[in-house]
């Protein structure tokens, strides 16, 4: 085997050895779980039961992992609970090959489940060590973004937009005016809005100038934050 090979063949083994019929099981008690609690969509459902969420997590928390609960990952922040997961990409939904743009990249779960789903995923993370962390991992584990970005999740990523949705997985305090903006016509936000708690909110982008707006109850986030760290 060339040098290269090698290199896949070991990523794909530790991939096997690392995700066991156990994990597989206990996925699918999550989804039964997720599913009873309201998410009927059937390929988000199918994402949740293939992403090994316990290899995106501390090894300490590992048999937390297929918990319906969020769990810290270092940095102060939390790898959102599945259930919020599979809420906010049945609010977004994706169509395969559609440019998705996710704010606060956290561990990489969620952009693993826009991967399974076949989007084509730019992600931006604020916090340094998580978005160093996560280039390294998401490859390893066969997740492949479009573009990871160290930046700042309230000014978007213009040079890539439009997007056809945009996904804010921390609770952000007001809407950013760049993210309505870097939506194409047809295209949404899902963007959890508020301080203390969130009401999970959709714009829909009807025309240049115009956004539908929906609400769909109230949820809790860490803070989207100002300035990079
Ligand atoms: N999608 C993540 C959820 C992580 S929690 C997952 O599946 O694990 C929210 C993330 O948003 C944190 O990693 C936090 O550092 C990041 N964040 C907070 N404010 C941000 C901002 N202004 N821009 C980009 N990311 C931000």
């Amino acid at each position: 085997m060339t040098g290269f090979s090698t290199q896949i063949f070991i990523y794909f083994y530790a991939m096997i050895i690392n995700d066991s019929n156990r994990h597989k099981g206990l996925r699918n008690q999550l989804v039964s779980t997720i599913k009873a609690k309201g998410i009927a969509d059937k390929l988000v459902l199918q994402a949740i039961s293939k992403v090994p969420r316990h290899l995106f997590m501390d090894s300490g928390f590992v048999d937390f992992a297929y918990q319906d609960k969020p769990f810290p990952i270092g940095s102060d922040q939390t790898i959102s609970q599945p259930y919020t997961v599979a809420f906010q990409t049945e609010l977004l939904a994706v169509q395969p090959g559609q440019k998705i743009l996710e704010i606060g990249t956290g561990s990489g779960y969620q952009t693993a489940i826009l991967i399974e789903l076949e989007a084509e995923v730019y992600s931006i993370e604020r916090q340094k060590e998580l978005y160093n962390k996560v280039k390294k991992f998401l490859p390893k584990v066969g997740y492949v973004p479009k573009k990871l970005v160290f930046g700042d999740g309230y000014i978007g990523l213009a040079e890539n937009a439009p997007f056809d949705g945009i996904l804010v997985t921390a609770g952000a305090p007001f809407v950013p005016k760049p993210l309505l903006g870097q939506l194409k016509i047809g295209g949404r936000l899902v963007i959890p809005v508020g301080d203390e708690t969130q009401v999970m909110t959709v714009y829909t982008r009807t025309s240049e100038n115009k956004f539908d707006k929906h609400e769909y109850g109230d949820f809790k986030f860490v803070p989207m934050l100002k300035e990079k760290n």
